[in-house]
């Protein structure tokens, strides 16, 4: 459906902020396209001894505040528009952390289940022969994303270094720790999501520590959640976890780390002893303080937002609702902690990582966690002061906050 069309959103969303804050018609335009995309056509010699042909994808959406920044997907559903929707949401995700970068993104159609690991390598070596010209530290860094791996990682900046000669660590980041990764990059999204929702609760007066929370998609961010969630805010009950294969659930609480290791163990979460079936659908419309979706987008629509019934919905998957749903649930009274918000810990992580390789001076874990907290908690500052005083959504409050600080930036820059 074309209403559901990712970048088609994310226009959709900017367009409300922009009129809100009154922005001129030349800054509007220029802020709802990406300024620069490449295209690449990528022949890897498979393991068969063929050659096939794959495409890949890097947008630069905008770099007025900085660098842009984002990730790669290796997806078979991969395309152009949600490639522009992901670099959009990331130029507004690190304006909203006032890291200075700007957005990009990029990807390859691609499935790597089916592909060795000799595969995967050539196939990470023939992106950046391709895409090396237009990345840099100080012009384009990509990062993991749906399945690339630090792994993958460490090849392409391999492959980026043999070809300019020299060490560039911080070309690319969610590197393995050995090779200039970052302490803590791992649950990053998840840990600052969780001290985004211990904000949340103590402005609506919430006992944290008691909270009820239900998890939609049990992969890296919705396990790590589950299990900061009570490691964070010293308490709560996990009463529902689901994946693809369906979901689960038990009114008196289910151990974060017994449901990671049977999802670990046997692929699902199905079957998890002492607890129920419940699908996907019904687990979002649990009464529970706390909602994390952290699966798909467009999961919450104007057909069942009507009957969310958690306090507060913490996205730390990115475009779960869609704006439709958006305004529902503000008229209902649920709080929404915006994707681009709730899951930038894992950027601004990213962020910390190539400031310790310019550097060269690694910071330890604890430094990580409290260089985090201090900007999530400052991000949702921001961004709650701003829904208040012009009494909108958090969403759009978001986007006022983020728009304002790249409008500014290509302002200052005399771009616009
Ligand atoms: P992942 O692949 O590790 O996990 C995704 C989980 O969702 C899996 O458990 C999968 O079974 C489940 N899932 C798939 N289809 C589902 C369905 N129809 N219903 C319920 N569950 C379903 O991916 P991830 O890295 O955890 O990313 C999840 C979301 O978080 C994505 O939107 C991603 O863009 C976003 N995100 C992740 C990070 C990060 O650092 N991992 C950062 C920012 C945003």
């Amino acid at each position: 459906m074309a209403e559901l069309n990712p970048f088609k959103i994310s226009q959709i969303q900017l367009d409300e902020a922009v009129g809100v804050l009154g922005l001129d018609k030349g800054t509007h335009e220029l802020l709802r396209w990406p300024m620069r995309e490449f295209r690449f056509t990528l022949p890897v010699k498979m393991d068969t001894g063929e050659t096939r042909v794959f495409h890949g994808y890097r947008v630069q959406y905008n770099g007025a505040r900085g660098p842009t920044k984002g990730g790669l997907r290796w997806h078979p559903d991969e395309t152009i528009d949600t490639v522009r929707a992901l670099a959009a949401w990331m130029t507004w995700k690190t304006a909203v952390v006032d890291i200075p970068l700007g957005g990009g993104k990029g990807g390859v159609t691609c499935n790597p289940k089916e592909m060795s690991d000799g595969e995967k390598e050539r196939l990470a070596r023939a992106y950046i022969r391709a895409a090396a010209p237009h990345l840099a530290v100080d012009r384009d860094v990509p990062a993991p994303d749906v399945y690339t791996t630090p792994q993958i990682m460490a090849w392409m900046m391999d492959e980026y270094e043999t070809i300019a000669g020299h060490k560039h660590p911080g070309m690319i980041t969610g590197k393995p720790i050995p090779l200039g990764g970052s302490q803590g990059r791992g649950d990053a999204t998840a840990r600052g999501g969780v001290y985004t929702v211990r904000e949340a609760a103590k402005v609506l007066n919430i006992d944290a520590a008691k909270a009820t929370y239900a998890v939609q998609g049990f992969g890296n961010a919705g396990q790590f959640g589950a299990s900061l969630h009570q490691e964070i805010l010293g308490g709560g009950t996990l009463v529902a976890i689901s994946d693809s294969g369906g979901g689960v659930m038990s009114k008196s609480g289910i151990d974060p780390q017994k449901a990671i290791h049977h999802k670990l163990e046997t692929g699902r979460v199905a079957g998890l002893p002492g607890t129920t079936p419940i699908s996907n659908e019904d687990l979002l419309e649990l009464d529970v303080d706390v909602l994390y979706p952290s699966a798909l987008e467009n999961v919450i629509t104007g057909d069942n937002a009507g009957k969310i019934k958690a306090k507060i919905s913490c996205e730390l998957a990115n475009g779960p609702t869609t704006p439709e749903a958006d305004k529902i649930l503000f008229e209902k009274g649920v709080f929404v902690i915006p994707d681009f918000l709730a899951n930038a810990g894992g950027v601004t992580v990213s962020y910390f990582e190539q400031v310790q390789n310019t550097y060269n001076y690694y910071w330890t874990l604890d430094d990580i966690h409290s260089q985090l907290d201090r900007k999530m908690t400052d991000a949702f500052q921001a961004v709650y002061a701003m829904s208040k005083k012009e009494k909108v959504h958090m969403r759009l409050a978001a986007y006022l906050v983020s728009v304002s600080r790249v409008a500014e930036a290509c302002k200052l820059r005399g771009w616009v």
